[in-house]
């Protein structure tokens, strides 16, 4: 069974497989209360970067020679836990492992999490998973939408922006504008995902797009980015705005320039608030059951982006800081 276990943090460069040493080693067999599981997917998140450089004090420290952390979901494939049986599917932080013998318990000291056998175990690593929670919590929490907001999210093909906005139009804003990177990307925002706008910051300066594009000023401005985006952004906010700090994945591995219309909160009576997500499990069992529905209903779309080969981890991890990913990234490591 192979591991890739950390070795050093990216700085100032995206990560790759030089940050990782990949070893293999045999299979071991569970001793007595252990289960042995075997990983098929592997979440892959811009903040495992942060992870990495041990600026997260909401995961455990991470050393050179651990196994890489990272959320995923597998199958059970053999147990003397009283908890699970062979074939349970489970989800937790498995890390980057092909397989994990534990005590019922993850990398992080969690426990295990099982899984309906019928639920597409993809999506609890997605849209029901982090990924979906995360634009849940951000939007009706910490943003508190509004019917009629006019809303704003930046990395809006990505895998949480893309659901965001399609939740902002479900809340019932006036206008929701994305801003992505790439005509493509922008125009499965606009088409399949049902943002009314979507500005190509690749092609076109944001603020100057935003100046075009809005109908009204900021009243939600949900950020996954940072840097020239999120200035651009604070340029356009309303009175009373929230802005939702959800992420700034330009300033995760090279230093941005700081935001200059910060001074807008003041003018505007804005309120920037930052999260994470880990810290509202009470509102996970609501967001699962609305989220579900809505995914059901066809409510909401979304899109897996599925690398196949645990040997490409690395890489697939470092794709995010291109924007090679095309909604929710995962790695396939075994059959689903
Ligand atoms: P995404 O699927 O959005 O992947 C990352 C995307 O970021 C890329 O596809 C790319 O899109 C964009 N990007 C990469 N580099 C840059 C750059 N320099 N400038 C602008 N855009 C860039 O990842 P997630 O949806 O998983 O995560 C989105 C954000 O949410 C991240 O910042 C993440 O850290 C944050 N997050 C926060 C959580 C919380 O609890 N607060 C929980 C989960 C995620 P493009 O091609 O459009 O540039």
């Amino acid at each position: 069974t192979r591991r890739w276990l950390f070795q050093k943090a990216p700085i100032g460069e995206n990560p790759g497989p030089q940050h990782f040493t990949l070893d293999t080693q045999p299979v071991a067999e569970p001793g007595p209360g252990q289960v042995l599981v075997e990983t098929i997917y592997l979440s892959v998140d811009p903040a495992q970067v942060s992870w990495m450089q041990g600026i997260a004090d909401y995961m455990p420290p991470i050393n050179p020679g651990d196994v890489m952390l990272a959320g995923g979901a597998g199958r059970v494939l053999a147990s003397n836990h009283p908890r699970f049986k062979v074939g349970d599917l489970v989800t937790g932080t498995l890390g980057w492992q092909e397989h994990m013998l534990c005590d019922g318990y993850d990398l992080t000291g969690q426990p295990l999490r099982a899984v309906p056998a019928d639920a597409p175990l993809a999506l609890t690593q997605s849209v029901l998973g982090m990924t979906g929670l995360t634009a849940y919590v951000g939007l009706f929490h910490i943003g508190r939408i509004q019917a009629g907001d006019t809303v704003l999210v930046t990395g809006a093909a990505g895998a949480v922006g893309s659901i965001v906005g399609q939740l902002a139009k479900i809340a019932g804003a006036r206008q929701v504008v994305g801003v992505a990177g790439g005509a493509e990307k922008c125009a499965w925002v606009t088409d399949t995902l049902g943002f009314d706008a979507c500005i190509d910051y690749k092609q076109q300066n944001v603020a100057e797009g935003l100046r075009t594009t809005l109908k009204a000023p900021v009243d939600l401005f949900f950020d996954n980015v940072g840097g020239d985006a999120l200035d651009a952004g604070l340029g356009a906010i309303a009175h009373g705005a929230r802005i939702v700090v959800c992420g700034g994945i330009s300033g995760y591995t090279s230093t941005p320039r700081g935001p200059r219309n910060y001074l807008n909160l003041i003018l505007r009576r804005a309120r920037m608030e930052g999260f994470i997500v880990l810290d509202h499990a009470d509102l996970f069992p609501e967001a699962v059951r609305r989220l579900s529905r809505w995914v059901r209903d066809g409510r909401i779309v979304y899109n897996l982006d599925i690398v196949d080969g645990f040997e490409q981890t690395p890489d697939a991890l470092g794709g995010l800081f291109t924007g090679a990913n095309r909604g929710k990234r995962l790695v396939r490591v075994a059959a689903d």
